[in-house]
């Protein structure tokens, strides 16, 4: 039996048991067979949950980008580490070998090391999707610098919040960026940014558009010139498995973005083993995940998770709507990818136009595709299993958050199977546990909760940057011995966990909870609708009545709205009883959603309810236009 890559089901539940019963075994195993440490560690585990405090592999020495890299430049040497595809289908993609990737780091590491960049700075990096991203992020990783990448779509504000948070000293940028038909003026956004900081004392701008830029003398510098400069060897910084890697905030769908801490040996290990196992990874298979690296997902599983397992990951600069809504699927068929991991919002704004832009090319070489970010409905599920995948590839579900670092419940391709709106069974090492209002555990299967963890897994964040009394407060006080992840779920009659939105979404109609993500599922289910989100507003005899927000597809089924609302509650009394009928049905040309194309509830629950004074700041929205339109044609 190998602890480290699950092929069926009976080796998973093996796996899972001694998982469980044997952690520190388990994932000592795991530490030790598959990867490079320079000392090993005295301890796997200690953890407690009431500091919280939580060590891995303590006294453990590595470096990460020797995992990443150098370990593998003897047998995969000329092997593609990073297919790069451009925001224009025009410009060549890149392949960049492991040889290629690790002289561009070691460059790009003694760059930073010249600029007087040290073990535990924190670097910010606001670059656009191009090689210099990966290569920064892994080149601070080499010199124990902590990076911490802010997503470039972000405002100057977002920015500079950031970066004064994490007090950083150096920002990496690029003179703009392309996304789409439009180019952003990225070095604008960070001057701007930094009239309002002070710790930074330099700025390395990459060349990606060639805009003329402002350079600020003493400040500000070209990368490229520094690159050429400088020497291809540089020796990995040796640092503490517990060492800090990097900080990333997370979406901010909640409110105030909070400023996630991963460190290294965890870390490392976790999001190798889940993406091995989740996306049941072979040696020449070519596999691509859609996120941009600014998100914890483009971290662990575009960036770290596919590295250490030696595997060629896609990098794409672009958006799935440019040249036009068949970009991902040429993209596809142009790499012959072998693995695509995408988000729901994609999957819903694709499956909402003509399937003429996906038949064109062939997707044959696909084998699994995944889905993250927020819970996919059934009827995007279907399009996306019938269209992309024929039907032969397993859609793998993946829920996680920024904090837990990599992926906790997830189908095992071939191994588990699956069912539409299911992310199925916890990954080993993962214990969740389902918690009542009162602070009990929900035993049993059929049951519904808040789901926590009861112990933890090694690439659990270790604090929030700064203040780790809020980390403490917001994980860890609301259930005893418990991290509490802020999500519902339920577990099915086999054990199979549903997830069934955010905690502070759910709402309450004549006293029965009601989570989003079965309702909303319902709703998309209409062959008219192509997104919805539900929120609540105050009723005189319900407490709360259910206020729907519909946008329609563009293609096929013209029908009366009227007939489309008593359509709608129909659908929802069918899939989950009348107890959840809308009282009212707005539809609108699209919905609030955050940079990282998230449903934002908490914004229309003010607009429901009529709390128009206190909508926050809209500014960080993908979309804040759709806010004022929504207002405007909101129903009385
Ligand atoms: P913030 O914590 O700042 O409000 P956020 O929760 O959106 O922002 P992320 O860490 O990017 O930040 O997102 C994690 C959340 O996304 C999860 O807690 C969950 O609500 C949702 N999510 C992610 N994947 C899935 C999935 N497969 N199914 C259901 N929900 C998911
Ligand atoms: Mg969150």
């Amino acid at each position: 039996m190998s602890n480290y890559h699950i092929k069926h089901l009976e080796e998973y539940f093996q796996v899972y048991r001694k998982s469980v019963r044997e952690p520190e075994n388990f994932w000592g195993e795991v530490a030790e067979e598959h990867f490079v440490w320079r000392k090993k560690w005295k301890n796997v585990l200690s953890w407690d949950f009431t500091k919280p405090e939580i060590k891995w592999f303590e006294g453990a020495k590595l470096n990460i980008t020797e995992n990443c890299i150098d370990r593998h430049l003897r047998t995969r040497g000329d092997k593609t580490a990073i297919i790069w595809e451009p925001n224009d289908p025009g410009e060549k993609a890149l392949h960049i070998t492991y040889n290629n990737l690790h002289e561009r780091v070691c460059k790009f590491a003694n760059v930073l090391k010249s600029k007087g960049i040290k073990k535990g700075d924190r670097v910010c990096i606001y670059l656009p999707m191009i090689p210099e991203l990966a290569i920064s992020v892994l080149a601070c990783a080499r010199i124990g610098a902590i990076h911490s990448v802010v997503f470039a779509g972000f405002s100057s504000t977002a920015l500079a919040t950031r970066i004064n948070d994490a007090d950083c000293k150096m920002v990496i940028t690029a003179d703009g960026s392309f996304r789409g038909s439009k180019t952003i003026d990225l070095k604008g956004i960070v001057d701007e940014a930094l009239e309002k900081c002070s710790s930074i004392t330099s700025v390395l701008v990459a060349k990606r558009i060639k805009a003329a830029i402002n350079m600020k003398e003493g400040r500000d510098e070209w990368l490229q010139p520094l690159l050429d400069n400088a020497s291809p060897q540089c020796e990995p910084e040796i640092v503490d498995a517990e060492d800090p890697l990097f900080i990333l905030y997370t979406s901010g769908s909640t409110g105030k973005p909070k400023g996630m801490v991963h460190t290294t040996g965890g870390y490392m290990v976790y999001t190798a083993y889940t993406f091995k196992n989740i996306f049941q990874y072979r040696e020449n298979d070519v596999y691509w995940c859609t996120a941009d690296i600014g998100w914890i997902t483009g971290h662990s599983y575009i960036v770290y998770g596919p590295l250490a397992n030696g595997a060629t990951t896609v990098m794409f600069e672009g958006v799935p709507s440019y040249p036009d809504f068949g970009r991902f699927w040429e993209i596809v068929d142009k790499h012959k990818v072998n693995q695509f991991y995408t988000a729901p919002t994609a999957i819903r704004a694709l499956a909402k136009k003509s399937l003429d832009f996906l038949t064109t090319y062939n997707l044959s070489s696909l084998k699994v595709l995944g889905s993250v970010g927020e819970p996919i409905n059934e009827e995007a599920w279907h399009w996306y299993n019938d269209n992309v995948g024929k039907g032969n590839c397993p859609i793998v579900d993946t829920w996680w958050q920024t904090e837990t670092g990599g992926i906790m419940i997830s189908p095992i391709p071939y191994a588990t199977p699956t069912i539409p709106t299911y992310a199925t069974l916890p990954l080993p090492g993962i214990q969740p546990a389902l918690m009542d209002e009162e602070g009990n555990e929900v035993k049993g299967n059929l049951v519904d909760g808040r789901l926590c963890i009861k112990f933890p897994w090694p690439s659990i964040a270790r604090t929030i940057w700064g203040n780790h009394e809020r980390y403490k407060d917001t994980y860890f006080s609301a259930y005893k011995n418990m991290y509490f992840t802020g999500d519902g779920a339920l577990r099915d009659a086999v054990g199979y966990y549903r997830i069934t939105g955010r905690v502070d979404d759910v709402v309450i109609v004549s006293g029965h909870n009601l989570g989003t993500a079965p309702i909303e599922s319902a709703i998309n289910e209409h062959p008219a609708v192509a997104e919805s989100a539900i929120v609540g507003f105050p009723h005189d005899v319900k407490g709360n009545a259910l206020y729907g927000f519909v946008t329609l597809k563009e293609v096929g089924e013209t029908r009366d709205r009227d007939n489309v609302r008593n359509e709608i509650n129909q659908q929802i009394t069918e899939h989950i009883g009348p107890i959840a009928k809308l009282d009212k049905i707005q539809f609108v040309n699209g919905l609030p959603k955050t940079r990282s194309g998230k449903i934002m509830r908490r914004i229309l629950r003010k607009i429901a309810s009529n709390d128009l004074s206190n909508l926050g700041d809209t500014s960080t929205l993908l979309n804040p236009d759709v806010v004022e339109e929504i207002i405007n044609g909101k129903l009385d």
